[in-house]
């Protein structure tokens, strides 16, 4: 499965958020037999909608979303330059599927930060400069071989100058994301077996005082230096309260501090979009979940995450609308009211289909 990395300074609530993040592992619940590497976090994407469909269906258990983070080993000033641990953070990096930085915004001043003051801005400049220093190593190993190349075969020069591009952007400070050269964009495809790490997709989060929890000013200015990458605002220390929690007392200690729900589920839903991830549900009297598939998913390819077969001899699926499922109150009653809908091959899954395929073995 795709797994978003974790990386920050020293000292900015890495561990803290990490541990919070373990203690809401729902692998637990819902995989018993399953055995995870500590430095591995699975999150559930909170849904709502599966708690409804659970009730109407009366279903034995439910099964939501998950998104894997992973503790990448702090980084070090001059990890570019590949020597022990550095080297470890960038294979690590290498391996994850987007990138979140935790950025500290905190101002306690009993938590020593390691550059003497706390500056998200610096930072996130500190971090972003090793990974475009690794990059722009990958470039310089690889184009003098490919320039060459390209002078016998006419067909590797657009490759050339998609590298020398992506080369004069590092070289400016940005990172090959935030220029729009993000992974699975028709302008990485050049890029492809670079496996650059600055193409991966980033977010961001911000850990704040519970002051700046409310203050959108701050958020927006935070937003800004980051965008296109998302944004996510949470007090770390607050979350590892949270978790520890029954759910009506962690609700009225996040209303105290002006929030709807903990950090930690935004910073689900958000890494979950992040990765290009979207969900569909099943339900029914065994269980109620929602299956992950890649943004786009058609509806063959949707079958075949429940398992290869159904892929296979996929038929059909029928699909009813999450709301309509809920209006009219059960499957039979959708479907008397025309609102269950047969979809085909070439159908392309959208969020909050509930569906049921037919398929031959
Ligand atoms: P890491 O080095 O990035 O993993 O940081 P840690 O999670 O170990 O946190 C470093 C120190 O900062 C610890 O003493 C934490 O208790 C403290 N800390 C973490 N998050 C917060 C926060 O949101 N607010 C405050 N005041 N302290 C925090």
């Amino acid at each position: 499965s795709l797994t978003i990395g974790i990386v920050g300074l020293p000292n900015v609530g890495k561990s803290t958020l990490f541990n919070a993040l373990t203690k809401n592992d729902v692998l637990a619940a819902n995989y018993p037999f399953a055995t995870i590497e500590p430095n591995v976090g699975v999150v559930g994407v909170p849904d709502p909608r599966l708690a409804k469909l659970t009730e109407l269906f009366d279903s034995q258990r439910t099964v939501p979303a998950t998104v894997d983070f992973v503790d990448i080993a702090g980084i070090v000033r001059g990890a570019s330059e590949g020597e022990g641990l550095g080297n470890k953070f960038l294979a690590n990096i290498r391996e994850s599927d987007a990138i979140c930085q935790v950025i500290r915004a905190f101002r306690d001043e009993n938590v020593v930060h390691v550059d003497g003051k706390v500056s998200p801005k610096d930072d996130i400049e500190t971090i972003n400069t090793e990974l475009i220093l690794a990059d722009l190593q990958t470039i310089e190993k690889v184009l003098p071989r490919l320039t060459k190349e390209s002078r016998i075969k006419k067909d590797v020069q657009p490759k050339v100058a998609a590298v020398e591009e992506a080369q004069s952007i590092l070289e400016s400070g940005q990172t090959l994301f935030a220029a729009g050269i993000a992974q699975g964009t028709e302008r990485a495809e050049p890029l492809h077996d670079l496996h650059l790490l600055t193409t991966k997709p980033f977010l961001y989060v911000f850990n704040v005082d519970e002051e700046e929890l409310t203050d959108d000013a701050f958020k927006a200015e935070q937003r800004a230096l980051v965008a296109p990458a998302e944004a996510i605002f949470l007090n770390a220390k607050l979350e590892s309260e949270l978790v520890e929690l029954d759910d009506d007392e962690a609700l009225e200690l996040l209303q105290s501090v002006g929030q709807q729900e903990p950090g930690l589920a935004t910073l689900a839903h958000v890494g979950f979009r992040t990765l290009g991830l979207q969900t569909y549900l099943t339900a029914g009297p065994k269980e109620s979940r929602a299956w992950t598939i890649k943004q786009g998913a058609t509806a063959p390819e949707a079958a075949g995450v429940i398992h290869t077969d159904f892929q296979k001899g996929f038929i059909k699926a029928e699909v009813i609308s999450y709301d309509d499922l809920l209006a009219t109150g059960s499957v039979a009653e959708a479907r008397a009211a025309g609102k269950a809908r047969m979809e085909g091959k070439e159908y392309v899954m959208k969020d909050g289909d509930v569906v049921e395929f037919r398929f031959n073995v």
